[in-house]
């Protein structure tokens, strides 16, 4: 028998209609034996997620403004599960708990964990699974950092004792005191990798409401294609670009171990998804090289500041010196492209805005340039691809492609991994530019 750990994101997990299809999904294969959930989300656009609805009783309370109405919205969430699945769980003492310790004034993380471990709790009665508490196998230090190695010994340690498990997501405590500590939002994918690595499964399924990436913004392009199989690599190229599908840390403990990530759609689950999964391995799948391009995402605005010197080429340090002065400022940079004697720093906009006098005025002071100058309102675009670094041409179809459309370049930066290429634009011409390239690299 294999081993599958799945994750059910909020919307899979917001009511009976979802649970059920979540217990289709698991029962149609038994390798699926590790489940981590999260709490109940939205089970409509304007609905409320049960984790918010616990921040707001904790505010409320920290005001000492009656929370009661609202704690018994959340209980009346979970009961109304408890009664459509028809499922045999003792509910009301847990309550009895959580407003205990809402009166006795617990912490942030405490509230904000309860919503994923009733979750946990109902759904493990509901497939007859054992429930499995994080709160002492997901470790942290004091400093609030995961402890990753720590955690997966003792997540392999007693997930070894379960041959079928349902975990709670997003929480897990402190190794010293035993605290309840959570992830930052959308934790569980987090939880979902640690678990997939410590029992060694053959695939991550993350099931949420979308059918894997797509290959640019629907909002920007009509149909997308799906992308089917793309490097971890890759997908953080697209998702600091903006492409958002799995929080940022879910990838490291499934990438270490060699473990694919597939996220699929509990609305859709004959769709195949989207393979996640190492660069070597992806080569081998697309061994014909038939996939240039995996994906384009895009970010706005930036701030870029030139810095012009002449003889800058030979004066040891510059560089290092500039950046040291927005280390210094704490801003951090997107890029620095440069020339002979110039060379820019790409700062997210809100990165600098109030800083950015600051900056300046150091610049002139400590490097004595011949001249800067600011470029306000750019927007960068990545071209993400593993195969763009085997393709002649790819720099000069994105420039066909952006003057055939009358879009002008204001930077176009390709590193040696060529695993993308970043393409500045004015912020204005955003959504053309990507349409133009979007056009040049997928037939229609
Ligand atoms: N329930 C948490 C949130 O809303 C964590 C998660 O769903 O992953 O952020």
């Amino acid at each position: 028998m294999g081993i599958k750990a799945v994750k059910f994101g909020g919307s899979s997990v917001a009511d009976g209609i979802q649970l059920k299809k979540i217990k289709d999904i698991i029962t149609s294969d038994p390798d699926r034996r590790y489940v981590v959930v999260s709490a109940p989300g939205k089970r409509f656009a304007d609905d409320n997620k049960i984790t918010d609805l616990l921040f707001m009783c904790k505010a409320q309370a920290d005001h000492r403004i009656p929370y009661d109405q609202l704690f018994q919205v959340i209980a009346d969430r979970f009961r109304a599960i408890r009664y459509n699945l028809n499922i045999d769980v003792d509910l009301d003492s847990r309550f009895d708990e959580i407003r205990a310790a809402l009166a006795a004034g617990c912490t942030d993380d405490y509230i904000a964990s309860r919503g994923e471990y009733l979750s946990a709790i109902l759904i493990a009665a509901y497939l007859g699974y054992d429930f499995v508490d994080t709160q002492n196998l997901v470790l942290f230090n004091s400093k609030g950092r995961l402890l990753a190695d720590e955690t997966n010994a003792a997540l392999a340690e007693e997930l070894a004792k379960h041959e079928r498990a349902v975990l709670p997501g997003f929480y897990g405590g402190y190794r010293d005191s035993g605290e309840i500590c959570v992830f930052s939002r959308g934790g569980s994918d987090v939880t979902g990798s640690l678990v997939a690595r410590a029992v060694n499964a053959d695939i991550y399924e993350n099931w949420t409401d979308v059918s894997g990436l797509l290959m640019a913004d629907p909002r920007i392009i009509k149909d997308p294609k799906p992308i089917e199989y793309i490097s971890y690599m890759e997908l953080r190229e697209l998702s600091y670009m903006g492409a958002s599908v799995l929080h940022e840390d879910a990838v490291f403990p499934v990438r270490q171990a060699g473990i694919p990530i597939n996220i699929r759609n509990t609305n859709a689950p004959e769709d195949p998804g989207t393979i996640i999964t190492t660069e070597s391995s992806l080569d081998r799948l697309q061994s014909d090289g038939s996939r240039v391009l995996s994906g384009i995402a895009g970010k706005k605005p930036f701030t870029v500041i030139s810095i012009y010197k002449s003889m800058m080429n030979s004066e040891v340090g510059f560089v290092r010196r500039a950046l040291a002065i927005l280390e210094d400022l704490r801003i951090s940079f997107d890029h620095i492209p440069t020339g002979i004697d110039s060379f820019s720093v790409v700062i997210e906009k809100d990165a600098i805005e109030d800083q950015l006098e600051d900056v300046l005025q150091a610049f002139e002071q400590q490097l004595h340039p011949d001249d800067i100058s600011v470029i306000e309102d750019i927007a960068l675009i990545a071209v993400v691809g593993l195969g763009l670094s085997q393709t002649v041409g790819v720099a000069s179809s994105i420039t066909t492609a952006l003057s055939d459309a009358g879009i002008n370049i204001r930077m176009l930066n390709q590193g040696f991994s060529e695993i993308n290429v970043i393409v500045g634009v004015n912020a204005g011409d955003f959504n053309n530019a990507i349409r133009a390239i979007y056009q040049a690299f997928v037939p229609a």
